[in-house]
Formats: C-alpha cells, sequence, structure tokens
C-alpha cells in the first residue's frame, strides 16, 4: 500500500480523494494555487504545496511543479480527480519515470481512449457496439456520401481530434453533407489545429447512458451499473442517476456484461466509464473516459463501494476487492451538480458565500470543499457541491430529493439550486421520461 498520496487537484474532488486515503491510513498532500490556498482540502491535508498563480496552466497543469511537490515531500502516488491532469498520458509517463505511481490506468489506454477514432476501433474489436459511421477519417466528398448513404441520414460529422461537443455538425441530406463537412472540417482546423473529420448516424432522440467499470489490470473487469446522464445543458451533465428510468434489468446485465468483459480483455487498471447513446433498445458507444467522473457518488450509493477506495487499492496491486458476484445493487441514487452560477442564463457567479447550510438525513450526501464565508475564486469551473440521495426506489428518492433540496441553504452568490427546485417537480422528470435534449428545450420554452 502506498504511504503518501499527492492530490493533483482542487475543489470537492480533492476533498473526496484526501477522505478515502485518510480511511486508509495514508498521508496525504494537497498542491494548490495560490488561489485556492483557503480551500478546505488545504486545511485537512497532512501536508501542502503551493505550486504556482491561478490560472490552471501555472499550477494545477504544472507537470513539472507537480512532480517537484512529489519528490519534496516524499509522495509515492498521484491521485489526479478528474479534468485537470486526470487524462494526459504524459503526465502518467514523467510519474513512471520517476518512480511515483499514477493512480489510473495505463498511459497506453488513456492515450487509445483519448482518440477519437482509436477508441472506436478499439471498443468494436472488444465487442462494445458502436454507432454505425465511417472507418476513421473522411478525405473525400464521394467517400462521405457513400458512407452516409450506406447508413442513412442524418448523419452527424465530428471533428477526430474533438472535444466538448465542439466541431460536430448534423447533415439531414447529400446537399447538408457537402457544407456540413467543409463548415465542420474548418472549424476542426481552427479549434484543434486538425482539420479532420469522421461520419456517424445521427440518433435523434437518445438518452446518455454510461457504464460503471474497473479492471486490475490482469484480465479481470468488473461492471457496477449504468448511470444517466441524459439531463445535459451545452453537453454539460446536470443531473444524474443509477439506475437508469429507461433500462430493464436485461438491457442492463446484458450492455454491463460486454463492458466488463472488455476491460478484461483490454487489461485495463482502474476505474474507467464507457459512454453511450442509448435508442430505441440499443447502445451506441461515444467514448472510454479513463478517470474516475464527477457522478461516481451515485454508483457509490447503489452499490456501496468507495470507489477511490477501489482505485487507489488496483493502482497498489492488491487487485479489486470485489467480483461480479459479489456486487449487489440497492435502491435508486440522483445527484445534482450544484454550480455557482446563474439557474437560468449559467452565467458563473463567483464571489463570497455568506451561509452554506447542507442538508442532512438518511439517505443525503453533499460533498463540497465550501463553507460559510469561503470566498470562490474566478479561475476555476463553478462547481461548487454535488448533492447526492439515495432511496429505496426512485420513488422515495425523490421524494427526498425534494425536501434535501428545501434545506438547502447558500447565501451570497447565486447557484444552480433554483432549477432543480423546478425539476424535481417536473412530471417528465418524475416519469423518467427525458432524452439528452429535455433540458435544453425546457429552459428555451420557460424562458
Ligand atoms: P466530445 O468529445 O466533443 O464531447 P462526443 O462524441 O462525446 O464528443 O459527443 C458529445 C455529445 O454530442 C454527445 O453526448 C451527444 O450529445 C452528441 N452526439 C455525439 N454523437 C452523436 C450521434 N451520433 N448522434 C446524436 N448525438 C450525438
Amino acid at each position: 500500500m502506498f504511504q503518501k498520496i499527492l492530490i493533483a487537484n482542487r475543489g470537492e474532488i480533492a476533498l473526496r480523494v484526501l477522505r478515502a486515503a485518510k480511511e486508509l491510513g495514508i498521508k496525504t498532500v494537497v498542491v494548490h494555487s495560490t488561489a485556492d490556498a483557503d480551500a478546505m482540502h488545504v486545511r485537512l491535508a497532512d501536508e501542502s504545496v503551493c505550486i504556482g498563480p491561478p490560472p490552471s496552466r501555472d499550477s494545477y497543469l504544472n507537470i513539472h511543479q507537480i512532480v517537484a511537490a512529489c519528490e519534496i515531500t516524499g509522495a509515492d502516488a498521484v491521485h489526479p480527480g478528474y479534468g485537470f491532469l486526470s487524462e494526459n498520458a504524459k503526465f502518467a509517463d514523467i510519474l513512471a519515470a520517476h518512480h511515483i505511481t499514477f493512480i489510473g490506468p495505463s498511459a497506453e489506454h488513456i492515450r487509445i481512449m483519448g482518440d477519437k477514432i482509436e477508441a472506436k476501433r478499439t471498443a468494436k474489436r472488444l465487442g462494445i457496439p458502436c454507432v454505425p459511421g465511417s472507418d476513421g477519417a473522411v478525405t473525400d466528398e464521394a467517400e462521405a456520401k457513400r458512407i452516409a448513404a450506406d447508413i442513412g441520414y442524418p448523419v452527424i460529422i465530428k471533428a477526430t481530434a474533438g472535444g466538448g461537443g465542439r466541431g460536430m455538425k448534423v447533415a439531414r441530406t447529400e446537399d447538408d453533407l457537402i457544407e456540413a463537412l467543409q463548415t465542420a472540417s474548418t472549424e476542426a482546423g481552427a479549434a484543434f489545429g486538425n482539420d479532420s473529420v469522421y461520419i456517424e448516424k445521427y440518433l435523434e432522440k437518445p438518452r446518455h447512458i454510461e457504464l460503471q467499470v474497473f479492471g486490475d489490470g490482469a484480465g479481470k473487469g468488473v461492471h457496477l451499473g449504468e448511470r444517466d446522464c441524459s439531463l445535459q445543458r451545452r453537453h454539460q451533465k446536470v443531473w444524474e442517476e443509477a439506475f437508469s428510468p429507461a433500462l430493464n434489468a436485461e438491457e442492463r446485465s446484458r450492455i454491463g456484461d460486454i463492458c466488463a468483459k472488455a476491460v478484461a480483455d483490454l487489461g485495463y487498471s482502474g476505474a474507467g466509464t464507457i459512454e453511450f447513446l442509448y435508442e430505441d433498445g440499443e447502445f451506441y458507444f461515444i467514448e472510454m473516459n479513463t478517470r474516475l467522473q464527477v457522478e461516481h457518488p451515485v454508483t457509490e450509493a447503489i452499490t456501496g463501494l468507495d470507489l477511490v477506495h477501489e482505485q487507489i487499492r488496483v493502482a497498489s496491486g492488491g487487485g479489486l476487492s470485489v467480483t461480479q458476484a459479489d456486487v449487489k445493487f440497492q435502491g435508486h441514487a440522483i445527484e445534482c451538480r450544484i454550480n455557482a452560477e446563474d439557474p437560468r442564463t449559467f452565467v458563473p457567479s463567483p464571489g463570497t458565500i455568506t451561509h452554506f447550510h447542507t442538508p442532512g438525513g438518511l439517505g443525503i450526501r453533499v460533498d463540497s470543499g465550501v463553507y460559510s464565508g469561503y470566498r470562490i475564486p474566478p479561475y476555476y469551473d463553478s462547481l461548487i457541491g454535488k448533492l447526492i440521495v439515495h432511496g429505496r426506489n426512485r420513488v422515495e428518492c425523490m421524494m427526498r430529493l425534494r425536501r434535501a433540496l428545501d434545506e438547502f441553504v447558500v447565501d451570497g452568490i447565486k447557484t444552480t439550486l433554483p432549477l432543480f427546485r423546478e425539476l424535481v417537480g417536473n412530471s417528465d422528470i418524475a416519469n423518467g421520461d427525458y432524452d439528452i435534449h429535455w433540458l435544453e428545450k425546457y429552459l428555451a420554452e420557460s424562458d
């Protein structure tokens, strides 16, 4: 087991990892920018190292400073959290060269899954269902027309180097296709410095369903069920739940088994998430995230497992603590992402939290690094906390969520709490009847 873990992140996830390490009796080091000297995780860590000024590129993305902090403090492992360097293969390589363990998969698996085309090829090879489309980048118009006719319109043109939902264009006819190819390619060139694009079938009303998986790096894999993250705004997840209201037990175990076998066959190590679009009973792979996800607590709620303990255990060579047969699902869980943003315009609202009161009681969990009097720095993303609610079934979970939202007080800044108070009373949400476009339509209509 590790002696000392350095946490290369900030905010609620830094605190989340710190708690897991403490429980395991492992010493903690946190690195922080000058803007985060007052953060809760900095106060609670055994040691802290200031690694630079506020901009992320000078601090949380500064590999040399982070490696130096490991050397100074004698940390033998790094947990990258999510975002920042969590999917940076070069970072994993550099740590390895310094004999420091990266708590995550191999650099090779990070690289494969970071390249959209390579990821899709690998998924296909592993028997994961994919969206029908071109086998790699599309270079000329004739080829594009042939592929689009083959898979059927509408199609979507996506940038090979894409990310964050950018550089995508939908084409409904052959005429659209030529124009979409050109604009997507020009936009991709400008945004990513790489103008190559590929084609996929466009799904009109899919849900976003993702499978939590774990591998031991030596041929064993398990799945921990799915999360439904269809409620999104501009491709940012807002509300996540486990299980998905749309899946039945047969579909769940079918896709779960495929994913668990895939990570086992790949020799994958640690936590991963295989993301799908789901429509009319079919799953279509979109990507695999090779890290812990923001929404991992809903999976923890329904499985009773601590995913960060599990990550640390696997990375230290202790293997998985469970087999598939040991994984027992219980009840239903929902997570709301509380952002320091206007609940309608989503404009960030940094500033001082004058009063912070969190809900409590059975089935309630709040993961947050903020407190009354905390000043939210304007430099980073606006997530200030996550409310996770667990109930014996979805109805109980929704009832509990409604009362937890009533109890939650954040004064001094704007937050997305009022939006969740609306959503929890909406009949489509109550019925679990929503796709990936639902929230944007709702926001546009209720303006
Ligand atoms: P990125 O890496 O840019 O986030 P993804 O491939 O993950 O790109 O897609 C981002 C989002 O775009 C998906 O969550 C979904 O909302 C939409 N999308 C992607 N591919 C398709 C498709 N084939 N049909 C419909 N929507 C899609």
